[in-house]
C-alpha cells in the first residue's frame, strides 16, 4: 500500500527541462503570481504524483512540489512552519486531488523496517487513491470521523419535539 519514493522521478520532471529554466526561481517565491506559474507547470508534469509523495515523505515544507505549496504540504502532514506536529489545527485534505477530510481514511500497517516504530499510520484518499504517511494526520482523520459519527448519533437519538 505504501512504498518509499525514489528521487529518480525528478529526471522526468518539467522543472528539470532546460526550456523551463526561467521558471525555477518561482518554485520558492512568495509572490502569488509566480507561485501560480510554478504550480501550473506542475500540473503539466508527468511525475506530479511521485513528486507530491516524495515531498511528503521528505517533509519538504518550503516551496512548490507537485503543484502544492508549503501550506498545502504542511496541512497534509499536520505540521507547522517549523516542521513540528500540530494536532487538529486544520483537518487534512488530499494533497494530490484536494479531496476533503470526509473522503480520507486512516490505516495502521506493519512497519518491518521501522525499528522501535513497529507500525506506521497512513492516510488514504478514497477519491484518487493517493496514500501518504502521517501519524498526526491519520489521527486527525480518525477524530474527524468520530466527531461526525457522534453528531449523527445525537441527531438520531434526539426526541421528537411536541407540537
Ligand atoms: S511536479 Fe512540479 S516540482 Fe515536481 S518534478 Fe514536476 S514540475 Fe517539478
Ligand atoms: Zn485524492
Amino acid at each position: 500500500m505504501w512504498e518509499p519514493t525514489d528521487r529518480s522521478y525528478q529526471e522526468q520532471g518539467e522543472c528539470t527541462k532546460k526550456s523551463n529554466e526561467s521558471l525555477i526561481e518561482y518554485f520558492f517565491s512568495n509572490e502569488p503570481e509566480e507561485k501560480y506559474a510554478a504550480k501550473n507547470l506542475c500540473f503539466q508534469c508527468p511525475v506530479r504524483r511521485d513528486c507530491v509523495k516524495w515531498a511528503l515523505e521528505n517533509k519538504q515544507i518550503w516551496g512548490v512540489w507537485g503543484g502544492r505549496d508549503e501550506n498545502e504540504i504542511r496541512r497534509a502532514l499536520s505540521v507547522n512552519a517549523d516542521g513540528d506536529e500540530i494536532r487538529r489545527d486544520r483537518y487534512p485534505q488530499c494533497p494530490y486531488c484536494t479531496a476533503r477530510t470526509s473522503k480520507l481514511q486512516s490505516h495502521v500497517v506493519e512497519n518491518p523496517e521501522g525499528g522501535r516504530w513497529t507500525t506506521m499510520r497512513l492516510v488514504e484518499c478514497l477519491d484518487c487513491g493517493f496514500v501518504w504517511r502521517s501519524r498526526t494526520s491519520a489521527n486527525a482523520v480518525n477524530a474527524y470521523h468520530a466527531e461526525r459519527a457522534d453528531k449523527t448519533a445525537k441527531k438520531l437519538n434526539r426526541k421528537p419535539t411536541k407540537r
